[in-house]
Formats: structure tokens, sequence, C-alpha cells
């Protein structure tokens, strides 16, 4: 039997979940992790060590307006281990959907956490915080979502937002927005609050965050609204598979069609990917090949924005700045019988060679299936 990697706790979360991985998955699942986000694979053996040697980051996961979709995607994981994994690299002290304490237990396990770890753990925040009628939407413990949010924080070494609810108020932000719902940041304005947005967002970005800061004490690069760049620094539309239907001019014209039904660009139907930063394209979720949206048929809806997602009309298109292919390429077929005697006698026996070469693959180039679906361009083409 291997050797599991965690040690029997009284940790009121863990001690209901994991039974422990061995360690060679435990150090190949931190290397996948490492990779999936552009972090060398020095610097996932550091993590990996670290973690090993005990030094986990303590997090500290609090709920607010939220679907619970974030935890899902953290904990739902196919690949045998995963979710142990996840438990063997961070110490989850306090998260109310899934820990064993609950009540007074449970508020006592918060306490005793932050104390003990105060200035150094985690604060994960999932969901976005009500603020109107005073913050009364939500209470836990007696406190408002927007009091328990700056109480935990004051003593957090890190904030992490975890998806569009707790970046910028997400789905329970939508118009007319009820319940005054905002993003921690401006509810903690002063503190640094990383956002990883995503609907759910993506837990290898979590994971790999959260271990560079424990092992190595830094954060990793971050753009204009927090977020890490390793993840949200391109566009998924340079980096989406449906990309070379775009630039051919071949778009689904709606869901279900025959272009629908081979894959091609989604951009008529509302794709965002022109204008969202994240890394879906390449980094699927649960370690499923092609599970995220445009991998299965569902236009990106821009959930990384927080001026698209819940703002934007889903099948709205949306500009895009960068140049476009032109609107007409010049033809790739040639004309049979092209090559005359006369020009063969012309160039020789050699060119003439080659000219028949030439014949031979344009007739391949010709011989297309009998019914292709017609191709077409952006409606707003040329913009
Ligand atoms: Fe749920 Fe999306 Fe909000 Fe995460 S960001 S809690 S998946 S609605
Ligand atoms: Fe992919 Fe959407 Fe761009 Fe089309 S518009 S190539 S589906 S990201």
């Amino acid at each position: 039997m291997p050797q599991s990697l965690t040690p029997a706790s009284d940790n009121p979360v863990t001690r209901s979940l994991s039974p422990g991985i061995d360690r060679r998955s435990f150090f190949k699942a931190v290397l996948q992790i490492a990779a999936s986000v552009g972090l060398s694979a020095v610097v996932a053996n550091q993590m990996a060590e670290a973690a090993v040697r005990g030094k986990k980051p303590v997090v500290i996961w609090l709920h607010f307006q939220d679907c619970t979709g974030c935890t899902e995607s953290l904990l739902r994981t196919t690949q045998p281990g995963l979710a142990e994994l996840v438990l063997d690299l961070i110490s989850l002290d306090y998260h109310e959907t899934i820990m064993a304490a609950a009540g007074h237990q449970a508020e006592q396990a918060l306490q005793a956490s932050m104390k003990a770890n105060a200035g150094k753990y985690i604060l994960v925040v999932e969901g976005s915080i009500p603020t109107a009628n005073n913050g009364n939407f939500i209470r836990i413990a007696g406190k408002t979502g927007v009091n328990m949010l700056k109480e935990v924080a004051e003593h957090a070494g890190l904030v992490i937002a975890v998806g569009s609810c707790a970046s910028w108020g997400g789905l329970p932000s939508a118009e007319p927005n009820p319940t005054g719902a905002v993003g921690a940041h401006e509810i903690l304005k002063g503190t640094k609050v990383i956002n990883l947005p995503g609907c759910p967002a993506n837990p290898n970005i979590f994971l790999a965050t959260a271990l560079q800061y424990a092992t190595l004490g830094t954060l990793p690069e971050l753009d204009s609204d927090n977020r890490p760049k390793f993840a949200y620094g391109r566009l998924i539309h340079d980096h989406c598979p449906r990309r070379a239907h775009f630039d051919a001019g071949r778009f689904a014209q709606q869901f279900g069609d025959e272009g629908h039904r081979l894959g091609y660009c989604l951009y008529k139907l509302g794709c965002k990917g022109p204008a969202t930063h994240a890394n879906c394209s390449t980094n699927h979720f649960c370690e499923v090949v092609d599970a995220w949206p445009i991998g299965i048929g569902a236009p990106c809806f821009g959930c990384t924005e927080k001026k698209l997602a819940f703002r934007m009309p889903m099948f709205q298109t949306v500009d895009i700045d960068r140049p476009r292919p032109p609107e007409f390429y010049p033809s790739m077929t040639a004309k049979y019988s092209s090559v005359s005697a006369v020009a063969t006698g012309v160039v020789g026996v050699i060119a003439g060679a080659a000219a028949a070469g030439a014949f031979k693959l344009s007739k391949k180039v010709n011989d297309k299936p009998e019914s292709e679906p017609a191709s077409d361009k952006p409606s707003d083409g040329g913009k």
C-alpha cells in the first residue's frame, strides 16, 4: 500500500474527507497543476516539497451569495486522487460547504484558525457580498456578510476572490441587482484582493496562486484587474480550436445547424471569446478533454470579464479590435487542363513535368466533397 501523505488530523474539514494519496501521484499531480498554468517544473517541485514538509497554505474559505459552483469545480475532479490532492496541498481550516463541523463548533474552528495563523492565512471568498438593506440579505453566526468579510480579511495574509461573483458581483449582481451584490474588493477597499474570475473559476488557477504564495512568498504578476497574467493574459479567441474556422469565414448560424454540428466558429451565436481573457481553451475543467463551453458547442459568454458576463446579452456579438482576415482570399483552385501543349513546348521538358505535377495537385485540391456548407463572414465584418 502506498504511504499516505495525509496525516491523521483533527482538522474539522479534512477529517471528513481525505484518505490521502501516495507520494508519486502527489508529485505528478502538483507538476500537472503547475504546468497547466505555466509554472516551471522547478517551482512545482518546490511547491510539492514544501507541502510534504507540512508547509501548506492555511485556507479559510467563506461563502456569500454563490451557487457553490466554484467549490464544486475544485472538488469534482475526475482524475483519481485529485480531490485528495487538494486536501493534501492546502490546509483547509474552514469551509462551510464541506466541513464536518457545524454551528458553534464551526465558529470555534474559524476563530481558532484565525488566531493561530494570523497574518499568514489565505482568505478565499466565494460569492458576492450583499450591501442592500444594510447587508442583511446574509447573516452568518449573527453577522452580516459585510462584517464577516471585514473581520476575517483583517488578519489574512492574502485575500483571493474565487469566481466571478466574488470578483465583481457575478450572477447575483445582474440587473436589477436587488441585493446590491458587489465583489470582495469593493468591501475591502485598501486591501489587495487577487481576482480569479470565472463561472466557475478554474481550480488549477487557485491552487497555483495559493501554492506560489505559500511556498515562495510571492504573487504571480497581475493585470489591471488584479488577475494573474499567467491565466488571464491571453484572449480565448487567440487560442481557440475553432479559430481556423473564424479565419476561413465558416460560422455556425444557429444552434443545431450543419455548421454548428461541424464545429464551426460560434461568433455569430454571441461568442465573447474575442474580448475574453482566460485560459479555458488550454486548461479544461475537471481533467475532461473539451470540458469547457466552446469545447461542447456553447459560445463563450465572457465570465472572466466584468463588463461582459451578466451584463451583455448572451447572443449579442462583441466588437473585434484585432485585424480580421480579408473578406476574400485568392482562390486556391486552378482550372483543369490549363497547361497547354504550346506552353509545355516553350518551357521545355523539365518545366512540362513540373506543370504536370501542378495539374495533378490542382485536381486533388478540386476534389471537394459534394455538399459543403456555405461559408460566411461575421455580419459586422469589416469593422
Ligand atoms: Fe457559482 Fe459562477 Fe458564482 Fe462561482 S462564479 S459561485 S460558479 S455563479
Ligand atoms: Fe473561438 Fe469564439 Fe473566436 Fe470563434 S469567436 S474562434 S468560437 S473564441
